[in-house]
């Protein structure tokens, strides 16, 4: 990104630089950044880490021109970057190859390596993950941490011509997905059922368990289910997550560019699952998300466990002042938010607020002040929310106490 007008010399811009550094000699100019930088650091995802774990950001489904995706996996390493994510998976589809007349693609472990290569001089973690594809009931399942994803495929007869897509499709799908599944659990993935509200597979967008998934979960095969992908959240894939112990999931499913799916200008964010990790490493992940230390943040909802939720919610809001108005009884109460969601906070407690109703909002990364008339003064107070951008359960918010003491 070039910012220098061509008709500027070096010299004068040199000059400039002089000057700014004089008029401000203490001011750190430069720390601003980039322009790019400034891009990123507001575009960037951000929770807070929680007492015992680093809150990692992870998209584990995403899409390149390796199977039915429209960009190199380069550019989805770009665009991780860009959102500041800690963790991305590229997963192909296996069977379903698109654009395989004019990409081979014999190896199926290419978008990994590709990914690989271009995350090279960053910190972004890749994570070698792939796409079994199958009709109802198997669906689609990603497969995260393998080894080798051809083992994930067995094509007994493929067209001779490399433009029948659907034939090719048609006889990758032959091979039973359990045999799939069984070949990833060899190799310890992390298995998720993607999209199981999907209405191409489920025209009410309702997700229901059934026999091949509850089979896999309760043998240890099925790990997670994503209860948020793209523009989407299910309530009942929320429920089975919580009955059947699966991780909750969260991911983009990008196929075309992250930018055309979300505006980062006005705010919007992919949705991604948030890791609680003991360390920021993809052992780190790995560990974290077969032990279901998971919440998903998608749109302004953080969706997740209440085991989870409450630690990422002290980490996030607190009180910071607590004061009393000169000759009152009304006390200041400063909020403070240092998570990348707006608090949506409803009052459960007796008393009452001088600025608003029961309802706050507390904005993202910023802090508020409230008055509560406490009708004589207090060395301590505890207010009592239910945070109604936070589930725990389908339609269920998660209670949480802010503690302010003088
Ligand atoms: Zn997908």
């Amino acid at each position: 990104m070039k910012l220098v007008p061509t008709n500027i010399g070096q010299k004068s811009f040199l000059f400039l630089g002089i000057v700014i550094l004089f008029l401000n000699p203490f001011e750190k100019v430069v720390s601003h950044g980039t322009w790019d930088e400034q891009i990123q650091n507001k575009r960037a995802i951000k929770f807070p880490d929680t007492e015992y774990y680093k809150t990692l950001t992870l998209d584990p489904h995403t899409h390149s021109v390796f199977s039915d995706g429209h960009v190199w996996p380069s550019i989805r390493v770009a665009e991780a970057q860009r959102d500041g994510l800690d963790a991305l998976a590229i997963t192909e589809h296996l069977e379903y190859q698109p654009h395989r007349a004019d990409i081979l693609h014999p190896d199926r472990n290419r978008a990994f390596e590709e990914a690989k290569i271009a995350a090279m001089r960053s910190n972004l973690i890749v994570i070698h993950g792939s796409e079994i594809t199958r009709d109802a009931p198997a669906g689609h399942i990603n497969a995260l941490f393998l080894e080798d994803s051809n083992k994930l495929l067995n094509v007994e007869e493929a067209p001779d011509d490399d433009r029948d897509v659907a034939g090719f499709y048609e006889e990758a799908k032959k091979w039973p997905a359990q045999e799939a599944v069984d070949a990833a659990h060899r190799q310890g993935a992390f298995m998720f059922w993607n999209h199981p509200y999907w209405t191409r597979q489920s025209p009410d967008g309702i997700a229901r368990m059934n026999d091949f998934h509850r089979k896999n979960a309760e043998g240890g095969k099925l790990h997670g289910i994503e209860v948020a992908n793209g523009d989407t959240y299910s309530e009942e894939a929320f429920a089975i997550a919580l009955k059947y112990n699966l991780a909750v999931i969260g991911v983009s499913d990008v196929h075309n560019l992250i930018d055309w799916d979300y505006d980062a200008t006005i705010g919007a964010h992919r949705p991604v699952t948030l890791v609680f990790s003991k360390n920021r490493s993809q052992e780190g992940i790995k560990e974290a998300l077969f032990d279901r230390r998971t919440v998903v943040w998608f749109k302004n909802l953080l969706i997740g466990r209440e085991k989870d939720l409450t630690p990422l919610l002290a980490a996030s809001l607190n009180v910071s002042k607590f004061s009393y108005q000169n000759n009152t009884n009304v006390a200041s109460v400063k909020i403070t938010n240092r998570s990348d969601a707006t608090f949506k906070l409803r009052y459960k407690g007796p008393l009452s607020f001088m600025g608003s109703d029961d309802r706050i909002d507390v904005p993202a990364n910023t802090d508020i002040t409230i008055s509560v008339k406490t009708e004589k003064r207090l060395n301590a107070l505890d207010l009592e929310f239910e945070v109604e951008n936070a589930l725990i359960g389908p339609g269920k918010y998660i209670s949480y106490t802010l503690s302010a003491n003088s």
